[in-house]
């Protein structure tokens, strides 16, 4: 197949690119380089079944294709609150471009959609049948309901105009390509261990999140687009569930050295409890992470420790 991956060069979508390419299909990755990064799509400007497109999912593009991931979205708190307006327009025009293209060229689209549309949850773990509990006017809604927006869009052309979609609600995702500027937890508290600094803990440390490791997730991506039976909302993510504390002294443990665990003012909305329930991912696509936390944490600090001077 030939298959368009917005968001291309980023994180997760530069992994996504590597599994198709590996399954033998031809993939467009489409980028701006917000977030993303040439040297994680590097080894793969010379295969002579990927193309490489630097565009901006907010504006229309067209491209014969048979599959569709939208990926195209900053997913780190200080990268999506550095310009929200633009987070806005990208989940929401980018959701309507993907579609639209979708609809023309007759293409499955896959929109990957987040946790954070269930807000700072009052049901745990969280079910697809949860509708949430979200600001729609803080410092996080830029992402969350631009993301929520996307989804309706995702739904409402599948219901009026029998676009062929797939719709993923991932869970805190880690792994090697993370940007060491993220700003992300994982990423955060391996640098700073590595570098012999503090560890920056937000709060007491005692919200939760579960964390999957970025080649389970990228096997569900793929089972999921490659089934015909349900389209989604599906949770993809690693049920363990873990507090910030806990994840920080299980990194200090993991990559030694003298760093200090210090406590930082709690973000604004920062939600206090998150856990998927995968049970329909595991019951529809047999899909369940295999990896868990320490060991993808430690190939997590492997890989950071030949990037970092
Ligand atoms: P990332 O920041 O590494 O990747 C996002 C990519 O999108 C980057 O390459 C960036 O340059 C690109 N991009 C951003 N705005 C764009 C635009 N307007 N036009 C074209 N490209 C644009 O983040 P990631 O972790 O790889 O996340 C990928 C997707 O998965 C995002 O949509 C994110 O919301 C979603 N997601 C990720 C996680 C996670 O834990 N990693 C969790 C939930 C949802
Ligand atoms: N966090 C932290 N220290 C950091 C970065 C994040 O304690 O250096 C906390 C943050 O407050 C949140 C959790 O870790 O409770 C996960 O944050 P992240 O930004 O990775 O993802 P999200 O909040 O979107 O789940």
């Amino acid at each position: 197949m030939r298959i368009l991956v917005t968001g291309g060069a980023g994180f997760l979508g530069s992994h996504l690119c590597d599994r198709l390419l590996k399954d033998g299909n031809e993939v467009v990755c489409m980028d701006n380089y917000f977030t993303g990064r040439k040297q994680n799509i590097k080894h793969l400007l010379t295969h002579p079944d990927f193309e490489f497109v630097r565009h901006d999912v907010i504006d229309p593009f067209k491209f014969e294709v048979d599959q569709i991931y939208n990926l195209a979205c900053p997913a780190s708190p200080p990268h999506y609150q550095y310009n929200p307006i633009k987070t806005v327009k990208t989940s929401v025009m980018g959701a309507i471009n993907c579609l639209g293209l979708a609809k023309r060229v007759r293409a499955r689209v896959f929109q990957a959609s987040t946790s954070e549309v269930y807000g700072d949850p009052k049901v745990h773990p969280q079910p697809e049948s949860y509708w949430g509990n979200v600001n729609p006017i803080g410092k996080r809604s830029c992402y969350d309901e631009g993301k929520r927006c996307a989804e309706t869009l995702f739904f409402d052309y599948h219901r009026e105009n029998k676009v062929d979609i797939r719709v993923v609600r991932i869970f805190n995702t880690y792994g090697p390509r993370m940007h060491e500027d993220d700003g992300r937890v994982v990423s955060n508290f391996i640098i700073q261990a590595l570098r012999g600094q503090n560890i920056t803990v937000y709060g007491k440390g005692s919200q939760t999140r579960s964390f999957c490791y970025v080649n389970d997730l990228i096997d569900g991506f793929v089972k999921f687009m490659g089934q015909e039976k349900i389209i989604g909302p599906m949770n993809l993510g690693n049920p363990g569930e873990f507090t910030m504390l806990e994840l920080a002294e299980m990194t200090l443990k993991l990559v030694g050295g003298k760093s200090k665990i210090v406590f930082k003012p709690l973000p604004a909305d920062d939600p206090k409890q998150r856990r998927p329930d995968v049970s329909l991912a595991k019951k529809t696509i047999k899909w369940k992470p295999e990896v868990q936390l320490e060991e993808g944490l430690g190939r997590t600090i492997e890989y950071f420790r030949g990037q970092i001077k």
